[in-house]
């Protein structure tokens, strides 16, 4: 019997609980390790802070996955990597021993500009930290009665993050009472295209979010802008760029110039021909891409695939990412921006689209729903 561990219930690994429940492999033991009973899927985060959804409904719940897949699930972090040893180091269970690693574990958020932000700092990652920091947030602000608020990030992800927090405040203690502003760095959406850019800096200041550009360092009371300006606030949502986890350095892999692992066009480690990695964790080297979550849910197939083969004694396919992406941007209230290429359009149809793409990708991963697929857009 040959040891399959599945570090992380990314994307990807989603895609394997889904094929192992509807064929098993034969003489292969699965383990999956992740530290929370729930994988929760950022792109509707945005939605469920605005209000228009409950977190159940933006979740999957990885304990009945397992079950159905036949998978021993361990609800535990991988604190650690001897790849030589082919040993997983968990927080927790102890060393877990395999003949095959998929790493599926994602990415960390850099925050350490804003340390000295102290307690009202409230990092977008790890997503289920980030679930109960803004439920209590707002609990606090609404008994409060008025709310400043500062997102820092010029990305989609703060774009969604900021408009999401406008418009659920405003909705909770009247638009007099709060003030919510953004801080994008050197370019709001850099990578984007001019027309979208400008599509959402208009949106942005139609909701009322203020924008600062510029970098801002933490301070006790909020935010220091490289401008010379201060700014205070109740809270700071860091929505600021992806790092890897400390562990991948002392785990013996070939790590990419980014610090993540670096993956052949089979998403095969290039230094271990047993280890495999997808999504943000992984950096391919022939066809670097951006780290979202399309990527993450595209690789899974190919990911399912090589790692059987792997177990078989076979080479691994090539699996060729997209080059464009369609992205959807929540904007507070049931309105979407949407991209694609140069062209960029919005209104209540883009959320409408975004909202059954979104609903439809989940409900896949639904007990009882094993038979459905889904797609994924891309906002982040
Ligand atoms: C607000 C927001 C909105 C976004 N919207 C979109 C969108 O609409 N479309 C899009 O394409 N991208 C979006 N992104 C980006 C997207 O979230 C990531 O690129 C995507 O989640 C990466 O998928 P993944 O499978 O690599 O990792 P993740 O989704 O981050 O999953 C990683 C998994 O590994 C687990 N894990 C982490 N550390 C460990 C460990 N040490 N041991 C074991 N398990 C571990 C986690 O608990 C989790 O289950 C958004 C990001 C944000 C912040």
């Amino acid at each position: 019997m040959k040891h399959l561990v599945l570090a992380g219930g990314g994307h990807a690994h989603l895609h394997i609980l889904k094929a192992l429940a509807a064929r098993r492999w034969p003489d292969v033991e699965v383990t999956l390790v992740a530290p929370h009973a729930r994988q929760i899927y950022s792109g509707m985060v945005p939605g469920w802070m605005a209000g228009h959804y409950r977190i159940e409904q933006c979740a999957a719940p990885l304990g009945p996955l397992a079950r159905a897949a036949g998978v021993r699930f361990i609800e535990d972090s991988v604190g650690g990597l001897a790849a030589g040893k082919r040993l997983v180091r968990t927080a927790v269970s102890g060393d877990l021993a395999y003949d095959a690693l998929s790493l599926d574990t994602g990415a960390e958020i850099d925050c350490s500009c804003l340390a000295a932000t102290g307690a009202q700092l409230l990092p977008i990652r790890p997503l289920e930290n980030f679930v109960v920091g803004w439920t209590r947030l707002l609990q606090s602000l609404v008994t409060q009665g008025r709310a400043v608020i500062a997102v820092v990030g010029g990305g989609a992800a703060g774009v969604e993050l900021a408009l999401a927090a406008r418009y659920r405040l405003t909705r909770e203690l009247g638009a007099a009472n709060v003030q919510v502003t953004l801080v994008t760095g050197p370019q709001l959406l850099a990578g984007h295209g001019q027309r979208i850019v400008a599509r959402v800096a208009q949106t942005l200041a139609r909701q009322g979010v203020a924008i600062a550009g510029g970098y801002a360092a933490g301070t006790p009371n909020g935010l220091q802008l490289d401008d010379g300006r201060r700014l205070d606030a109740d809270a700071v949502i860091a929505a600021t760029g992806v790092r890897p986890a400390a562990w991948l350095a002392t785990s013996g892999l070939t790590l990419a110039g980014d610090g993540f692992v670096a993956v052949n066009q089979g998403q095969q480690s290039i230094s271990h021909r047993e280890v495999f990695a997808a999504g943000d964790v992984a950096s391919r080297i022939d066809a670097p891409h951006a780290k979202s979550g399309v990527y993450a849910v595209r690789a899974g197939p190919a990911l399912t695939a090589n790692l059987e083969r792997m177990l078989n004694g076979l080479p691994p396919l090539a699996y060729q990412p997209q080059r464009r992406s369609l992205y959807l941007l929540a904007t507070g209230p049931q309105e979407a921006i949407m991209s694609w290429g140069g062209v960029a359009a919005g209104g209540r149809w883009a959320w409408k689209w975004k909202d059954w793409i979104d609903r439809r990708f989940m409900s896949q991963y639904h007990p009882g729903n094993a038979n459905r697929s889904g797609e994924m857009h891309e906002s982040a």
